[in-house]
């Protein structure tokens, strides 16, 4: 028996899919909008016709002991049908955020290959998870079956003594920027923020854009100057003409909401993670002053923020009192 975990051009990898469904927590690893399993498939971070050349390159980059194994789990993510599109009619291979997202795969990679070495597949019920797992649930018959009867799988996970809270949800939201316009992402709320929810939004009124419209601007400000700075560093001979950066994603977790009551005061702490991608290019003038370079920056942060609010429950009103950045590791990356 081989225990090598690779992806298996034209066979089948709807183990090694659904492991990494659940690693990247059901999201495309391009856009970060939650997906369905059936909405997604196996991207190769450097593609598969890439030169050996760029492989060999790429894996002294990397530090690895030969060239880029493109079937290793390390090069594989999942994707959506649109980003795969838009991925596959570009040359990204160059791009600074390829190196990003190939250092994050390989850091998942121990774990997709221990996940599915550990799933089997062979015995009857490792068959049946896998095949209720991917079920294509956009035909009508089977996914009115698997809504009548996957919740009494979820009873099951509850009497086993499964943590139920540990399922997130997500929630769309729109908030708008003041510098960079309505941006529209997913919010994944853990099971005390889903509940902790329910009294902000039905007894203090509160809605994701009250919450959020401001903190995300700061985060969103705050990547943005550092885009920008980086990028201008460095040019005391002529100005450069920066673009307003485009965000390329915005993703939000809810991790946890505490409260306390205070007489009519109750005040609420809400903590999570977020990480935030944007990119820009600037022109910039050369060396001799007669002409101009082009160059391209992306700007990766993660971090954790919390956001305190004050609800008064004798003028039932609610305000955002407090929000802070706690930790974060903005990432510049600059090329031609
Ligand atoms: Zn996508």
């Amino acid at each position: 028996m081989t225990t090598d975990v690779r992806y298996r051009p034209g066979g089948d990898n709807s183990v090694l899919k659904l492991i990494l469904h659940g690693l990247y927590k059901n999201r495309c690893y391009w856009c970060r909008v939650p997906k369905e399993y059936n909405e997604l498939e196996i991207d190769h971070i450097i593609p598969r016709d890439a030169s050996k050349d760029r492989l060999a390159e790429i894996g002294q980059e990397l530090h690895l002991a030969g060239p880029l194994d493109v079937h290793d789990p390390g090069n594989l993510a999942p994707i959506c049908r649109p980003c795969n599109n838009e991925k596959g009619a570009v040359d990204y291979t160059g791009h600074a955020r390829i190196l990003v997202l190939l250092r994050n795969a390989m850091k998942l990679a121990p774990r997709v290959k221990q996940n599915v070495l550990r799933f089997g597949a062979t015995s009857g019920l490792a068959k049946a998870l896998l095949k209720a797992a991917t079920a294509d649930l956009a035909a009508q018959a089977d996914r009115e079956l698997f809504l009548m009867h996957a919740p009494s799988i979820a009873q099951r996970l509850s009497l086993l003594g499964y943590d139920l809270d540990e399922i997130s949800s997500y929630e769309t939201v729109e908030v708008a920027s003041a510098s960079l316009g309505a941006i529209d992402f997913s919010v994944e709320l853990s099971g005390s923020a889903r509940r902790a929810w329910v009294i902000l939004s039905d007894v203090c009124g509160a809605t994701w854009r009250d919450l959020l419209d401001g903190p995300v601007d700061d985060i969103l400000n705050a990547v943005k100057e550092r885009a920008l700075n980086e990028l201008e560093v460095g040019d005391e001979v002529s100005s450069t003409t920066s673009e307003v950066p485009g965000v390329d994603f915005v993703q939000l977790d809810v991790n946890h909401v505490k409260f306390e009551r205070e007489g009519d005061l109750f005040e609420f702490v809400v903590e999570g993670m977020f990480e935030v991608g944007m990119s820009a290019s600037v022109a910039r003038s050369d060396d001799r002053g007669d002409g101009l370079i082009y160059l391209n920056g992306e700007v990766y942060a993660k971090g954790t923020y919390w956001i305190g609010l004050v609800w008064d429950s004798a003028d039932e009103d609610l305000q955002v009192n407090d929000f802070k950045v706690e930790e974060w590791s903005p990432e510049v990356l600059i090329y031609p």
